[in-house]
């Protein structure tokens, strides 16, 4: 194996099970502080997803690439991800009291995840084939949004009835189909490099679809002035994040 790879496969396991796994201890220490660190996450996931899109992959892929095509492909992808959303559970909630989660058969939460967390897994390793830099700031970026996702999603299984230890191994499941596309993505892209900038737009619209469209609106739940200027501060603590690696 080349270093490549096994640093794409640590990228790969923390952004999708190890992602889980952590929800799962936070969820364990039934902690309200500790679990109020998984919202400060998704507030920092909104910058980093941001500052990743606009500083990293759409610079990159436009310089690889006409910028016409790319903003095309980045247009493509959200309109995918709209209608994708429509017809799967896209992203689930944050809180464990949202209607869509509620309303939400257990199999398609867990589905839904599935699918969202192999793109997650193409994104990753497209972005390390791209620059180690970039794979750095996209694999915190996927874990910053994944652990609050994950522990939103514990709290619905077990909510539903699940027991712990089979929810956690239910949740490890569907998030291992990052660790499956992540790798089959890294070896197809490398023999045709060509494809690159194509998948870093698309990975451009999955990350600004889950920002804009998930994260943010979830932020705009909480009205109170403290939470609102934390909130802002995280965000932009995110993207100066990115731009610091960068
Ligand atoms: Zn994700």
């Amino acid at each position: 194996m080349d270093n490549g790879i096994i640093l794409v496969l640590i990228a790969l396991f923390a952004g999708s099970v190890g992602s889980v796994l952590l929800a799962g201890l936070l969820l364990l220490l039934n902690d309200k502080r500790l679990q109020q660190i998984s919202t400060y996450l998704a507030y920092l996931a909104g910058g980093t997803l941001l500052g990743a899109t606009f500083l990293g992959m759409i610079p990159k892929a436009t310089s690889m690439l006409s910028s016409d095509i790319v903003l095309e492909i980045t247009l493509a992808g959200i309109l995918f991800f709209f209608i994708l959303e429509k017809i799967i559970l896209w992203r689930t909630c944050r809180n464990k009291e949202c209607e869509r989660h509620l309303q939400t058969a257990i199999p398609m939460i867990l589905i839904g995840d599935a699918f969202h967390n192999a793109i997650d897994g193409i994104v990753i390793a497209a972005s390390f084939l791209t620059s180690t830099e970039m794979g750095v700031f996209v694999t915190l970026s996927v874990i910053f949004h994944e652990i609050p996702q994950e522990l939103g999603d514990f709290g619905i299984l077990l909510k539903g009835g699940m027991l712990r230890s089979k929810a956690l191994l239910y949740n490890a499941l569907s998030g291992s189909t990052a660790i499956i596309m992540g790798v089959i993505a890294y070896y197809y892209l490398n023999t045709a490099q060509s494809i690159i900038p194509y998948a870093l737009a698309f990975s451009a619209s999955s990350f600004l679809y889950i920002a804009l469209a998930d994260l943010i609106p979830e932020m705009h739940k909480k009205t109170k002035f403290k939470e609102s200027a934390i909130q802002i501060l995280i965000v932009s603590l995110g993207i100066l994040l990115v731009y610091l690696i960068n």
